[in-house]
């Protein structure tokens, strides 16, 4: 960007700045921060994993918020649409958003990025971690893991692949399943998990891989073939399924964690405040109940502070870049 327009576009940022900034001192002076609901944008669409631990989460901590946490939907591009509305948000304290390891490989996958996830947001803290599990459509020929690798080898240019989109988790894993099997799918992107699942389902796709916060219900109602989780441990939800690396994928492993973010410039009291309440509720039996039922793992206390979520993203930035750039992958 030419200086000149950089300047005129960081001096027409300033007003707005200083608004929400007056708004919030006032608010905070009277001590009533938040005093109206606040928004948690969520990346991908309603029903989906990472929606499931939003409402869960919003939930809870509304209680301790003492106002409505309201989850916004924003799909599209991997999760970078929502992430790129947050950046530019009014730094308020009253717009939040929930994101995966998608935040972390976007700067890899997106050679035009309108955010820098390192540098346009402020950290609230981490929630949990989530293992993903390999699926195939019910009437898939094969009946387990070592089957699945076989006819995947044999037939990869038949099998349709769904994700949710370029820096979704779940085309994450699946570019891993392919690179680790040595075959070529055909990959259909969907606006998250909760269409993808749906397309599984409904037999429209044969494979998706993806956190176990949405597949585990589908896969206790054995509506779906579960092929394996991709932890190099077994998990306690699914004792009886092979890890992906068990089956002969040797060293394959998806995890995904979730951090909450808030554009940069919120006042710190918001930040505190909101962190106080995420901490309260990653100690909340009605949540942490639920997320243990659903195969998720709450983060270490090191890990639910801005500080602990800021250092975590800037390793796995470098850690997805270097892979990705290795694998090509990225959109214009
Ligand atoms: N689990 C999805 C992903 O693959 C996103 C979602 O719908 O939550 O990133």
């Amino acid at each position: 960007m030419p200086p000149i327009f950089a300047r005129a576009a960081k001096s027409a940022a300033w007003p707005v700045l200083a608004l929400s900034c007056l708004a919030f001192g006032n608010a905070s002076a009277q001590g009533t921060y938040p005093n109206h609901p606040i928004s948690l944008v969520v990346p991908f669409a309603a029903g989906g994993p990472t929606d499931v631990v939003a409402r869960s989460l919003g939930a809870s901590m509304s209680k301790t918020l003492g106002q409505s946490i309201v989850v916004e939907n924003r799909t599209g591009a991997g999760g970078t649409l929502a992430s790129t509305h947050v950046a530019r948000a009014a730094p308020d304290g009253y717009t939040f958003l929930i994101h995966h390891n998608g935040m972390a490989t976007a700067p890899a996958l997106y050679r035009k990025l309108p955010f820098n996830p390192l540098t346009d947001f402020a950290y609230v803290g981490q929630v949990a971690d989530v293992p993903m599990t390999l699926l195939g459509r019910k009437d898939l020929p094969p009946g387990d893991m070592p089957a699945f690798i076989k006819y995947a080898r044999e037939n990869g240019d038949k099998v349709n692949l769904a994700n949710a989109g370029l820096g979704a988790v779940s085309q994450l894993c699946g570019m891993l399943l392919q690179e680790s099997l040595g075959a070529q799918f055909t990959t259909v992107p969907y606006a998250g998990t909760a269409p993808a699942l749906t397309a599984l389902l409904g037999g429209q796709v044969d494979v998706l891989c993806d956190q176990t916060t949405q597949t585990i219900p589908h896969i206790k109602a054995d509506r779906v073939k579960l092929y394996g989780v991709t932890t190099l441990d077994r998990i306690q939800a699914l004792p009886d399924t092979p890890t992906l690396q068990e089956s002969g994928l040797k060293g394959f492993e998806v995890k995904v964690w979730h951090g909450v973010y808030a554009p940069k410039g919120t006042p710190p009291e918001a930040i505190a405040k909101v962190n106080a309440a995420l901490r309260a509720a990653l100690k909340d039996p009605v949540f942490t109940q639920k997320m243990t039922e659903l195969g998720a793992e709450i983060v270490p206390e090191s890990k639910q502070t801005p500080e602990g979520l800021q250092t975590w993203l800037q390793t796995e930035v470098d850690k997805w870049g270097g892979i990705i750039r290795k694998a090509g992958v990225y959109a214009d």
